[in-house]
């Protein structure tokens, strides 16, 4: 087999091994239970210090705002289920988005049971909400507004900031939360100047270790929590604070927030040369072009004639690892609510395949995927058309 040339880093990412080092040295030596008096918490508490400095120096606020979760879907449950339950009394109403991840959509799901009424906003073509219905659609009992920064299975970047500021400007108690999984690490985000109130984030995404997250809440925002036990983080996450996991996605976020405007245009040059390519072979077609409207690492394309699930596992076999449609969803055999709802074609629903980037990826790389789907897709459609 070729060298592994692996394109699913939304699916998951490699560990920076600076952070592998830091998890590794905090387990063997420095293991002390962040709650305990004596030396040892001392040394573990101050890991977790500086993960919050780290985070909170990204995102331009308190350190107290950062609250450690086990992963991105516990951050999104927190907050929506959380803010739901606490504000129960002041309104009823939830809105969110028809192409939001299952991490949102379940606990929404969830609370239309208790008797929460949800309002799922339509997306276009290219999966972007449409303002003015945002904005007709937020009313006095409009408790939370959860809309995804990024979407995980066609890159849309939402337009958050004009979200924060109609949602603020129609109802100042209506909380915002945004589901920044796919973002974050890939995009400047300030909560506070997007009037953003819950924010949340996963480690695995940035080159961090799977098993961890963290919310984002804004210092006036009250929730309740999900795991009851011994107060740890003021007693709205109890559990002993993981103090590896803590101390890597702190080390995660900065290396990814070291030049990242390098990075990111590093990544937008190799998605337009990518996107060129996928173009010219015969019987593709590639979604949400548009650089100023879609994140940097995720490019979603179809192929005629092709099962998307054929086309995977013929690319492993040449070391080319990709996802059709997103990872936590790809083992369900239903196709993609995000691709029915921004309208794909029938015949698309089952032949598209998702191909994401990281700081890691190479042109070369995207050269030899290209050169393999050309060598591969004649081969495969002689024989879907048998
Ligand atoms: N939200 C989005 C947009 C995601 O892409 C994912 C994971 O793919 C999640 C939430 C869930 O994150 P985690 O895997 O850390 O639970």
């Amino acid at each position: 087999m070729d060298k592994e040339i692996y394109l699913d880093n939304s699916a998951t990412t490699r560990v920076f091994p600076e952070v592998a080092e830091l998890m590794s040295r905090i387990m063997l030596t420095d293991y002390g239970n962040p709650s305990s008096l004596h030396q040892k918490g001392m040394d573990a508490e101050k890991y977790l210090r500086t993960a919050r400095e780290q985070i909170a120096s990204i995102l331009k606020c308190k350190e107290k705002e950062i609250l450690f979760t086990s992963c991105g879907t516990e951050s999104d449950n927190l907050a929506i289920i959380g803010t739901a339950l606490r504000h129960r009394k002041t309104g009823n109403h939830l809105i969110t988005t028809k192409i939001e991840h299952p991490a949102v959509l379940e606990p929404m799901a969830y609370l239309e049971k208790q008797g929460f009424e949800v309002t799922y906003l339509s997306v276009d073509q290219n999966g972007q909400i449409d303002l003015s219905e945002l904005e007709a659609s937020i009313r006095p009992d409009t408790l939370l507004v959860s809309i995804m920064h990024t979407n995980n299975e066609i890159g849309t970047l939402m337009p958050i900031e004009e979200a924060g500021r109609i949602i603020k400007a129609k109802n100042p108690g209506t909380y915002f939360h945004v589901d920044a999984v796919q973002g974050f690490g890939k995009a400047e985000i300030r909560p506070k100047k997007a009037n953003i109130d819950l924010m949340s984030v996963s480690g695995h995404k940035i080159h961090g270790p799977k098993g961890i997250g963290f919310l984002y809440m804004s210092e006036n925002v009250k929730l309740q929590p999900l795991m009851l036990g011994g107060g740890q983080q003021g007693g709205l996450r109890s559990g002993t604070e993981s103090v590896p996991l803590i101390a890597a996605i702190g080390l995660a976020s900065e290396m990814c927030y070291t030049d990242l405007s390098g990075k990111r245009s590093r990544m937008y040059d190799l998605r337009a040369g990518f996107i060129e390519g996928l173009k010219a072979v015969p019987g593709v077609s590639v979604r949400n072009e548009d650089k100023e409207k879609n994140a940097p690492h995720i490019v979603s394309a179809s192929f005629e004639d092709v099962r998307a699930e054929v086309l995977l596992h013929a690319l492993e076999e040449h070391g080319i690892y990709v996802s059709s449609g997103s990872a936590c969803a790809s083992n369900h055999p239903s196709p993609s609510k995000t691709l029915i709802a921004i309208g794909t074609d029938k015949r698309f629903l089952d032949s598209t395949i998702r191909f994401s980037f990281s700081d890691f990826t190479t042109k070369e790389e995207l050269d030899t995927t290209l050169a393999v789907l050309n060598d591969l897709l004649p081969k495969l459609r002689r024989f879907t058309r048998r």
